[in-house]
């Protein structure tokens, strides 16, 4: 079923695509460029998942899950750093029992109803001027109306490749080929998510964030941004 536009009134733009695709890195900076708020909807699945683990509570459990976002406080500040309770999450959010439980969270379709609710309502925050939202259906499913809906398209080889280097980076020690199945597993879990499975809609635009360089890329979100008149 498709989703229904959600009429607001600020600018929002929306980058979609698979896990490791540095759409976080380019929304954020184009947030930045852009002086808008930052929705990082992956952070928003992580700390639902936080609260139901820190309340003893059963991911696999809709009505659990949805019991406690009932019962919480979440926003996120312009940087997209979630709050929860008025407390500001983050190393704890990547942790690997996150990691490994946030798709239970993600798979449950009530939740993502009401978590989105919960999003759009960024909207409404005062000193919010306009959103650079992202995720795997932040503009096919949450923003819809967005002014500029774009997918980050990397192949899954080039994002194992860098997920190695950093790692490297941060002195992890790591496999390629490791990285590449939990890519893969990550993949095909958010595949079957139906409507809110990453994929292209006919107002997509295509960014390639294969080869061009950060600033590139921004620069390519700006044109098509500015083509918008958001
Ligand atoms: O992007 P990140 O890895 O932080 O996302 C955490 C989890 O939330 C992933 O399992 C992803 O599938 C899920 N997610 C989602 N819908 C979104 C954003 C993230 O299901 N819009």
């Amino acid at each position: 079923m498709a989703a229904e536009p959600q009429f607001h009134s600020l600018p929002v733009v929306t980058l979609d695509g698979h896990s490791g695709s540095g759409k976080s890195t380019l929304a954020q900076r184009l947030a930045e460029k852009l002086g808008w708020s930052y929705l990082d909807s992956g952070a928003w699945y992580r700390a639902l998942t936080w609260a139901v683990l820190e309340a003893n509570g059963d991911t696999c459990n809709a009505q659990v899950v949805l019991d406690t976002l009932s019962s919480i406080q979440i926003e996120s500040d312009v940087h997209g750093q979630v709050l929860v309770n008025g407390v500001l999450l983050g190393n704890e959010l990547r942790s690997a029992t996150i990691d490994q439980m946030v798709s239970n969270v993600a798979d449950h379709v009530n939740v993502r109803t009401a978590l989105n609710q919960r999003m759009r309502q960024m909207l409404h925050k005062p000193g919010v001027s306009g959103l650079v939202a992202d995720g795997r259906d932040a503009g096919t499913v949450i923003f819809p109306d967005a002014a500029l809906l774009v997918f980050v398209q990397v192949p899954l080889a080039v994002r194992a490749a860098r997920r190695q280097a950093q790692n490297e980076r941060k002195g992890i020690d790591s496999n390629l080929r490791s990285i590449t199945t939990a890519l893969a597993d990550r993949d095909a879990r958010d595949a079957a998510r139906g409507d809110a499975a990453p994929h292209i809609t006919a107002r997509s635009r295509l960014l390639d964030n294969s080869k061009q360089t950060v600033e590139e890329a921004i620069g390519c979100l700006l044109t098509w941004t500015g083509q918008t008149q958001v």
